[in-house]
C-alpha cells in the first residue's frame, strides 16, 4: 500500500493543457512581471471570495506583512495572534518590527480562542488581531471581531490555508479589514511557485498594498515611501488563473473526503476527530485528529509500516521554537490548549485527488492500531 500525503503532480496531470497553454501565452507575451495575467488574476480572486480588492505579492508572508501594514500597523505595535501556527505567521509580524503576542487557541476549532484574546486585549495595548484559519476552518470571527472592535484594533485574517472557506456563507477573507492569502503549492489555491495576495474592503488599502510590493513607487521610479520587492510573477498568475476554475471543484473533493474521513474514524477509542463549528463550512486544507496523550509517535509510525504518509502541523508552538523563545503569552492563564495539542495532533492525507479507497485504507489502518482491527 502507500497513500501519499498530498500529491503535486497530480493537480499538473489535472490540467495539463490549460496549463501548458498559459504557460506558453505568457513565455510568448514577452512581459513577466505585473501585468495583464496578474491583473486578470486579482480581479478573479477577489471576485471569487466576495472581496472588493486584491494584490497579488511573492509569497504568503509577505502577504501578511502588507496586511498589517495595509491596515496601519507600525513597528513597535503589538500583535495579537496565535502560536499554534505555521511559524510565517509570526515571522510576518517580527519583520516588519511589530511585536506578536500570543493568544491561545480552542481545542475543538485549534483557532484563536475568543477567552484568551479578551484577556490580552485587557492586559495590553494592541494595535491589531491576527486570527488564523488553520487547517482551513474559519476562526471564531463573531466573537474575535466583536473584542477587536470593543478595544479598536483593526482584524487581519490569516487566510493560508482557507481559500473559499466559509462562515455564515461567507468566505474566508472578507471578515477583517484586510486578509491574507498565501499560494504555496500545497495550498487549496497553488501556484507551482511561490506567491501571495492581499484582499482588502476599501481602495486606500490597495493602493497602499501596490506601492509598498514595489519599491514604494505611486508613479514608477519616484518612491514616495521605502518599500521593497514582492510581485506575483505573470506565470504565476496565469497559472493560478488555471487553478482558480477548478478551485470549488477541489474544495468539493475536500468536503466529501472529509465526510468519509468523519464516518470511517467514528467511534474509535481515544482518538477525537475535527469538529466542524457552527454554521461553518471548511475546505479541509488538513484533516487533522488528536490522539490520545502518548500515542501520537507510535500511530504515525504504524501508519507509516503500512505505507500511509502522515503528518504534524505542527509539532512545536512558535512560542517553544529556538528562534522565538520568550515570546511567552500575554495571557495570564499561559497557553495550555496549544502546548497540549502539539504532542496529539496527526494530519492524516488529505488533498483534492485523494481516493476513495485511500481514505477507507487509511481510516481501516487507524482504527487497527488505535481498537485492535477493523469493524
Ligand atoms: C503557508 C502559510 C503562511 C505562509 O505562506 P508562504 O507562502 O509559505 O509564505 C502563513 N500562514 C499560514 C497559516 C500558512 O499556512
Amino acid at each position: 500500500m502507500n497513500v501519499p500525503f498530498c500529491d503535486l503532480k497530480i493537480l499538473y496531470d489535472a490540467q495539463r493543457g490549460d496549463l501548458d497553454a498559459a504557460f506558453r501565452r505568457v513565455m510568448e507575451s514577452g512581459w513577466y512581471i505585473l501585468g495583464r495575467e496578474a491583473e486578470a488574476f486579482e480581479r478573479e480572486f477577489a471576485e471569487w471570495c466576495g472581496a472588493a480588492y486584491c494584490a497579488g505579492v511573492a509569497s504568503g508572508t509577505d502577504a501578511v506583512e502588507l496586511a498589517l501594514r495595509a491596515v496601519g500597523v507600525g513597528p513597535g505595535d503589538a500583535v495579537a495572534t496565535v502560536s499554534h501556527t505555521a511559524v510565517a505567521t509570526v515571522a510576518a509580524i517580527e519583520r516588519m518590527g511589530a511585536v506578536p503576542v500570543l493568544a491561545d487557541v480552542e481545542p475543538d476549532r485549534f483557532t484563536m480562542s475568543p477567552a484568551s484574546l479578551e484577556r490580552i486585549l485587557e492586559n495590553h495595548d494592541i494595535r491589531a488581531v491576527l486570527p488564523v484559519h488553520l487547517y482551513g476552518q474559519c476562526a471564531d470571527m463573531d466573537s474575535i471581531l466583536r473584542l477587536a472592535r470593543a478595544h479598536g484594533c483593526k482584524v487581519v485574517e490569516d487566510c493560508a490555508q482557507a481559500h473559499g472557506s466559509l462562515l455564515h456563507g461567507k468566505k474566508a477573507g472578507t471578515f477583517g479589514d484586510a486578509a491574507a492569502f498565501s499560494f504555496y503549492p500545497t495550498k487549496n489555491l497553488g501556484a507551482f511557485g511561490d506567491g501571495g495576495a492581499v484582499l482588502v474592503p476599501d481602495r486606500e488599502a490597495e493602493s497602499r498594498v501596490r506601492e509598498l510590493r514595489q519599491y514604494g513607487w505611486r508613479r514608477r521610479y519616484i518612491s514616495e515611501e521605502p518599500g521593497f520587492n514582492s510581485r506575483l510573477d505573470e506565470l504565476q498568475a496565469a497559472l493560478l488563473r488555471v487553478r482558480l476554475a477548478r478551485l470549488d471543484a477541489d474544495n468539493a473533493h475536500r468536503r466529501r473526503a472529509a465526510g468519509r474521513y468523519l464516518a470511517g474514524l467514528a467511534d474509535i477509542p481515544g482518538l477525537e476527530l475535527p469538529v466542524i463549528a457552527p454554521d461553518c463550512s471548511p475546505v479541509w486544507h488538513l484533516f487533522v485528529v488528536r490522539t490520545p496523550r502518548g500515542c501520537r509517535d507510535a500511530l504515525a509510525e504504524a501508519l507509516a509500516e503500512r505505507g500511509i504518509a502522515s503528518a504534524v502541523h505542527y509539532p512545536v508552538p512558535v512560542h517553544l521554537q529556538p528562534a522565538y523563545a520568550g515570546r511567552t503569552s500575554a495571557d495570564p492563564a499561559g497557553l495550555p490548549c496549544t502546548e497540549d495539542l502539539c504532542g496529539r495532533i496527526l494530519s492524516l492525507p488529505m488533498h483534492a485527488h485523494i481516493s476513495d479507497t485511500d481514505i477507507t485504507a487509511v481510516c481501516d489502518a487507524v482504527r487497527a492500531v488505535l481498537a485492535g482491527g477493523p469493524r
